[in-house]
């Protein structure tokens, strides 16, 4: 537990100098540090790399989540998933891809989506038995 007002020093995520960080979710050191952060981060290629998008079905017949991830192993990912999710969690089906086919599924299922990146299972299944 931080204790509130009492500033704490960290290394900035940018640019790794040291700063007396006032709040837990303080990252950079500036403004300046964050923006170039967010400038990397919105590089077109990042969202180029191939990796594999994953439908992972919450129970049964509960609602399927439609994510991305960089590792073609995506065993890790699945269990710590698992871990935050008191339901037994499915892996109903992969496919290679890049970010952006992920994001594309999740505009193309918006009308199913429920929260995130879970989705209505019915609609998204039928989808990839077709
Ligand atoms: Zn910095």
């Amino acid at each position: 537990m931080w204790p509130t007002g009492v500033p704490r020093e960290r290394a900035c995520v940018e640019c790794r100098k040291t700063f007396s960080a006032l709040v837990q979710r303080q990252r950079f050191c500036s403004g300046t540090c964050r923006a170039r952060a967010k400038r990397r981060r919105d590089r077109p290629e990042n969202g180029l790399r191939t990796g594999v998008i994953y439908f992972l079905q919450q129970g049964e017949d509960g609602p399927v989540k439609i994510g991305f991830s960089r590792d073609s192993n995506i065993k890790t990912r699945i269990r710590n998933l698992q871990c935050g999710n008191p339901t037994k969690l499915f892996l109903r089906g992969t496919i290679m891809g890049i970010e952006r086919d992920e994001q594309a599924l999740h505009r193309k299922y918006q009308a199913y989506r429920m929260q995130g990146e879970w989705f209505n299972t019915t609609a998204v299944l039928r989808e990839l038995d077709s």
